[in-house]
């Protein structure tokens, strides 16, 4: 790319722009699990899934049209291991991170299907000392991360290359946006720096994290302060949208010429709530009013999709895109559509009673397929800033001599 090639840029001038930009789309079929057992027939035996993982990476639903079946990245079913699905979709996302893409992980479906149990993995595997196979993609993710900025760290050592991550966790709630690390504060205002266009969440806690129990901690602590609604419909629904995000900032000096570079990305890891339709039976006063708030931020996800599907399927203008309707959606907009890497998980439960959540599920999937993000590498030179200001004044001595 132009801006590594430029003499004495101290960053890899290996990263290259994105060869593909488009969503990446992963479908994990969880395995049956006890709650799918009451299903199971007289003679004892599990229930049949309605929904399988076919040759090259098609899904077949029951009681679809043959020949309909969806097509996806990669699907993931009973088999899969969550080392597989690091594998999928971690391992990329920490290369993409470490040249200069924002990138972001999505886990939709409904509730039950296996979000949290892939973005963060269970409790236990968290605060286990040893290193437990059921550990999610979170903590894969950053473990990676740590061990990738080591390994560059001696690859450059002719550099100096320095590496911080700043991270923070919040919650979306009824549009409200709580701080995860510091549940007190309530109802954060989502803000946009007008210089960079950047979005971001005022005095939300930012925290460093240097190794990975820093990070477990971090994921602790969050995870405990999310919050749990409880309806007579889904007794222990998720209805939360819970967002990890990190920065990572990089500078590389060069000590012959002097010339530095710095590398900015941010890495999204978002459970969101579970998509399936609020059934509204017994919710009155509140709850009748989350469960439409709580619907705007997903429902705002599905109809962003369909809009930059449908643009990017039709090469149109685009036009206004209505990132500021929901919480969600403003401040992630960049993952949509935008300067970002996305990879969306959709998780999906094997059991029959679920089959239209499932199917419609699936087809948000093969929707999100269609967008095409615009990712670019983050990176800012010295060079460039000096050769700006030396600019702008040489501008000022002219404009002072023509007074
Ligand atoms: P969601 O966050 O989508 O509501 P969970 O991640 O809480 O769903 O998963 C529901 C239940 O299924 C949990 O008990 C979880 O441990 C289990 N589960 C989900 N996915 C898997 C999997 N791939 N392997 C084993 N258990 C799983
Ligand atoms: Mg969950």
């Amino acid at each position: 790319s132009a801006a590594a090639a430029g003499a004495g840029a101290a960053h890899d001038a290996a990263a290259s722009p994105a060869p593909d930009s488009g969503v990446q789309v992963v479908v994990r079929i969880r395995p049956p699990c006890r709650v799918d057992e009451e299903e199971a027939g007289e003679d004892g035996r599990g229930p049949e899934a309605c929904v399988r993982k076919t040759a090259g990476n098609l899904v077949a639903i029951q009681g679809h049209v043959q020949g309909q079946d969806f097509t996806f990245d990669a699907v993931a079913d009973a088999v899969s291991t969550q080392e597989d699905i690091f594998n999928l979709v971690g391992r990329p996302l920490v290369e993409n991170c470490l040249s200069g893409f924002n990138s972001s992980i999505f886990a939709y479906g409904q509730t039950g299907s296996g979000k949290t149990y892939t973005m963060w993995g269970p409790l236990s595997a968290l605060s286990e000392d040893s290193v437990s196979s059921e550990r999610g993609l979170t903590p894969r993710v950053f473990e990676q991360l740590f061990s990738r900025i080591k390994e560059e760290q001696v690859k450059h050592a002719d550099k100096e290359l320095t590496y911080n991550c700043v991270c923070s966790f919040l919650e979306i709630y009824n549009e409200q946006i709580t701080d995860l690390l510091e549940p007190t504060q309530r109802n954060l205002q989502i803000r946009e720096d007008v210089r960079t266009s950047c979005v971001y969440v005022e005095s939300l806690t930012k925290q460093y994290v240097f190794t990975m129990k820093d990070v477990t901690q971090l994921l602790l602590k969050g995870l405990a302060n999310r919050r749990t609604g409880a309806t007579s419909a889904n007794a222990d629904s998720s209805r939360s949208h819970c967002v990890f995000t990190c920065v990572i900032k990089s500078e590389s000096k060069n000590p012959e010429d002097g010339s530095s570079s710095t590398r900015s990305s941010r890495i999204n890891l978002v459970d969101l709530a579970g998509s399936e339709r609020q059934k509204l039976t017994h919710a009155i006063g509140d709850r009748l009013k989350e469960a439409g708030n709580i619907n705007r931020s997903l429902s705002q996800l599905g109809n962003l999709i369909n809009i930059l599907a449908e643009i990017s399927q039709s090469g149109k203008q685009r036009h206004h895109v209505p990132y500021r309707d929901s919480k969600l959606t403003f401040l992630l907009q960049e993952s949509l559509g935008g300067n970002a890497k996305l990879a969306m998980i959709c998780a999906v439960s094997p059991s029959q009673s679920c089959k239209n959540e499932t199917l419609s599920t699936l087809r948000f999937a093969q929707r999100a397929k269609a967008i095409k993000n615009n990712a670019v590498v983050n990176e800012e030179k010295v060079e460039d800033v000096n050769a700006l200001r030396e600019q702008i004044r040489q501008l000022k001595d002219e404009l002072h001599r023509m007074k």
